[in-house]
Order: structure tokens, then sequence, then C-alpha cells
């Protein structure tokens, strides 16, 4: 079966193979254009740019026809998955069905055509949208105020842990560490390198929950914080969170909150009632941005009161009846710039909005429903890692699967693909062997979980009967098995391809 994204059979690749690249297809003096004859004399470009920055010889671009560029990139469209159409249970990024409402806002020509450097007072709605915005995060997080700089999750972590920084700093208290639990996304690890300090790991206990003893053990006065998701990585709801804050507070520390989670727990329950003092949002993940190939995401960071003073800036603020740009008193400086990705702001909003505090609460309601269905019914073909009920995401394991058959998760994973699902996250979290990660989100129906449920029990007789067919998987798809280290060693792609 091919999947429901749908390789467009009849699409038009004149007896090739495969899509050439658009260098291919390019053909000297064709043009995607044609204009008018107008009279007007040429301009001569070193009038308007200064000679040094004129190019000798025109830069090496495609020429194709416009008819050639649009059936270039929709058949390359109809080669992925479409989040329209499939299921795509990745879990850990919530990547759920967007509702079309947040498309509509991003066309309204008032929020789209406004220039990046307009003055304050030409763009007073934008500035009014931010304001509103930070203040429904704060509301969602039981936070004080808030940052919309940062441009993802990753950029969130890393704004967060320079306000960490800059606080502990402002009391001339040195702080070295940064304790993360070993169930962590690699970005946590990551982004306290980045913002300069050390990393000490956590062990998780049987229970997939943070060990508080070792946990206790680690803290110290040279510890500045702990970065922590809840639920955690492994869909567990941490239920000690309130004697972990109390601990770590108690040192001095910090509490982050990772809030690639917070599709679970919307108006049940609230980072800052928990004790965190940072938290930040993947609007992409959670308010109606899809994501995923690289599109634009946003990753607010909201604080507790003690350190709105050091939030980046200039941040939009409301002056009576209007609006202004302003900096908070010790802000740490800007970590973004150009807006580039505003309109994922108007998309939040939107979808906040449209919602309600009461509508954000059925979200995470029946995506931890949907979640827990899905591990209970998968209980005899891929066990729970942990036992108890899941939040929004289950992390199943196939271990007894490969023991038995051969067949490994990530197997199972791309298996999955030529029955018209994406696969799962697989091997994450670090912990659990051949892990399994689901996520169906509160946007699928009961009908396509059992859809799935079907796929991955008739992928586990399959293994039993005829474990290399299942290795040999995906056929269906536009590519098999790829090399999934060259991308990442090799980024020269393109540049052989435009000299072919
Ligand atoms: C996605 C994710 C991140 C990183 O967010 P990006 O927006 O991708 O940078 C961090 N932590 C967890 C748990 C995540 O799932």
């Amino acid at each position: 079966m091919s999947q429901p994204g749908g390789r467009a059979a009849s699409a038009p690749l004149m007896g090739r193979e495969i899509e050439p690249t658009i260098f291919e297809l390019s053909s000297p003096g064709r043009s995607a254009y044609q204009l008018r004859t107008t009279g007007v004399e040429a301009l001569d470009l070193t009038s308007v740019v200064p000679g040094e920055y004129v190019r000798e010889e025109p830069v090496r671009l495609p020429e194709v026809s416009e008819r050639d560029l649009v059936g270039h990139v929709t058949r390359l469209s109809h080669r992925q998955f479409s989040v329209d159409l499939g299921f795509y249970p990745l879990g850990s990024c919530t990547m759920k069905y967007n509702p079309k409402i947040a498309d509509w806002v991003t066309g309204l020509e008032g929020l789209n055509s406004v220039h990046p450097g307009v003055p304050s007072e030409l763009c007073q709605g934008w500035l009014e949208l931010m304001v509103d915005l930070e203040e429904r995060l704060c509301a969602v997080t039981g936070m004080a105020a808030a940052t919309l700089q940062p441009a993802a999750g990753a950029a969130g972590e890393l704004t967060g842990l320079l306000l960490m920084r800059a606080y502990h700093e402002s009391r001339h208290d040195q702080r070295r560490r940064v304790l993360i639990p070993d169930s962590a996304h690699g970005t946590n690890p990551a982004s306290v390198t980045l913002g300069g300090y050390e990393v000490t790991t956590i062990p998780s206990g049987p229970d997939g929950l943070v060990d508080v003893a070792a946990l206790k053990a680690a803290l110290g006065d040279d510890v500045a914080g702990i970065m922590l998701t809840n639920p955690n990585t492994a869909g567990l709801f941490e239920e000690n969170i309130v004697e972990i804050a109390e601990a770590v507070h108690g040192v001095g520390g910090l509490l982050y909150y990772d809030g690639a989670n917070l599709n679970a727990i919307l108006g049940v329950v609230r980072p800052g009632d928990m004790g965190f003092d940072i938290v930040h949002m993947n609007l992409h993940k959670t308010f109606a941005t899809p994501h995923g190939g690289g599109g634009p995401g946003a990753g607010p960071v909201a604080v507790a009161e003690h350190l709105a003073p050091f939030l980046p800036g200039p941040q939009p603020a409301r002056e009576g009846d209007h609006f202004v740009w302003r900096s908070p008193e010790h802000s740490i400086g800007r970590v973004h710039g150009w807006h580039g990705n505003a309109l994922v702001l108007a998309r939040a909003l939107a979808y906040i909005e449209v919602h309600g505090g009461d509508g954000l609460r059925r979200v995470a309601e029946r995506a931890v429903l949907n979640a827990r269905y899905l591990q209970a019914r998968l209980a005899d073909t891929l066990p729970a890692a942990y036992e108890g009920p899941c939040m929004h995401e289950c992390v199943l394991t196939a271990k007894g699967l490969k023991d038995e058959t051969g067949v490994r998760g990530l197997d199972v994973a791309k298996a999955l693909l030529e029955h018209g699902f994406h696969a799962p996250t697989v091997y994450f979290p670090l912990i659990v062997e051949e892990a399994l990660m689901f996520e169906p989100t509160e946007t699928e129906s009961r009908e396509t979980i059992d859809a799935l449920v079907d796929a991955l029990r008739s992928i586990a007789e399959q293994s039993v009967r005829d474990p290399d067919g299942v290795r040999a998987a995906p056929r269906s798809t536009p590519v098999r098995r790829l090399d999934e280290a060259r991308a990442a060693r090799q980024l020269v792609a393109t540049e052989d391809a435009a000299h072919r």
C-alpha cells in the first residue's frame, strides 16, 4: 500500500525513474515569467550598487518555465508524507493536525504585509497581538512575563539558560552546574554547554521518573538549576515535582521547564504552580504551526517575576492605550531580530483564542486519552517500557520482539511506512531499549488509532513468519533505507548536482 500522502501515479516524469533536480531541468534562456515591453530604459546596476559588489558573471540559477517549475515542486510535494492526509505519531514532537483557521489568519494582509523595520506607530496591531499572546502564554504556564523572541525550542532553552546566568550573576553568585535527567532531549545538554555550564546527569528510576534521592545527592551550592520536562520524555508525569522544586530552590538553584510536552497539561496544571521559574514553549508543537522539514517555529520563554528584569529586549509593551518597544531593566539583549517567524505568533494567538481556556483543557485531556488507548491496545504486541498509564505519549519497547524474531524497533518503524503511517520516534529516550515512542495527539480519531494498532499487529505477526520481509521494508516509498548519517556529514549536496 502506498502512503496516504500519495505519490501521484500519473506524475509526468517523462520516462524518468526519479525526479530530476531543478538544475537538470534547466535550459539556457528559459524563464518563469515574461514581462511586457515598456520602453523604460534599463538601469545600469552600478548606478545603484557600488561596482565592487556587482558580480562579474551572472549567478548560476536554474532557468525553467513557470509550468516546469510548478510541475517540479508539485511532484516533489507528492513524494513527501502529507500532514493533511497521513497520521504522524512521531513522539515528543506533537506533530498534530493544525486547524485551517490558523492558515486563514496568516493570509490577512494587515499581518503579512508589514515590513519588519516599520516604526511602532505604524504596526500597533502587531504589537498588540504580541502583547496579547505574551499574556495568554503567561496564563497557560502560570508565569509573570514572557519573551517571544526565540525562534525555536532549542533557542528558548539557550535564552532560558542565559536568563539563569544573568540572575545568578546579578546576585554575585558563581554557579557551575545544571542538572539534567538521563531521559532528556538532546537539546537540553547542548544548550547547557552553549550557555557556559556543565551538565550533571541524574538517573531515572525503574519507574521512569527522576530518582529523587540521586537528585538530592547531586545538589550543592554550585548548582545553577535543573532542566526538566513534565510529563517527562518517557511520557510520565513527574509526581515528585513539588519535592524536586523545593530541593533545587533549597540550594538556590532555578527550575527550567522544557515545554515540548505542554500539550499534555494545557489548562490542567501549570509549570508555574509546580515550582518552575523558566518555561519555554514550542508554538510549532502545541499551538498550531505545522513543523518538520525546516519551516519557521517559535520558542517563547516565560518566567517568574524575579527573572522578568532580565528578559531579552526590545519587547512589545502596553503604554496607556498604545504599544511601544521597550527593554527590560537588566535585559540580556536581543536573541533574535527581524521577526521572520512573526506569523507563527499570529497562528498561536488564533489557536488559543478559538479554543479558549476550557477548549485547551479538552485538547490536553483528549491527547492523554488517545495515548492511553493506544498503549492499552498494544499491550500484548509492543508492551510499554514503564508500568502505569502514560500521559500524552507512550514509550513502547520492541525488545521482546527483537529477542524472539530478530526484528528491531527500527525495522518496525520502517515497515509502518508501507502501511501508510509516518514512523514513530525510535531509540528515544535513550534509556529505553528498542524504544518506539508514539504520540497520537488529540486530533486523531479512534478509527485512525485502531488502524495503526492493526498495522503494528500485522507487522509483529509478519516478524514471526517472515522477519527478512519486515527488514526489507520500506518498498513502496520514493526512497528506501537511507544512510542516516551521511546528510549530516556530507553537507554539500546541491553543488554536485549543479555541475552535473
Ligand atoms: C522538540 C523538543 C525540543 C527542541 O525544540 P525545537 O523547537 O525542535 O528546537 C526540546 N525538548 C524536547 C523534549 C522536544 O521534544
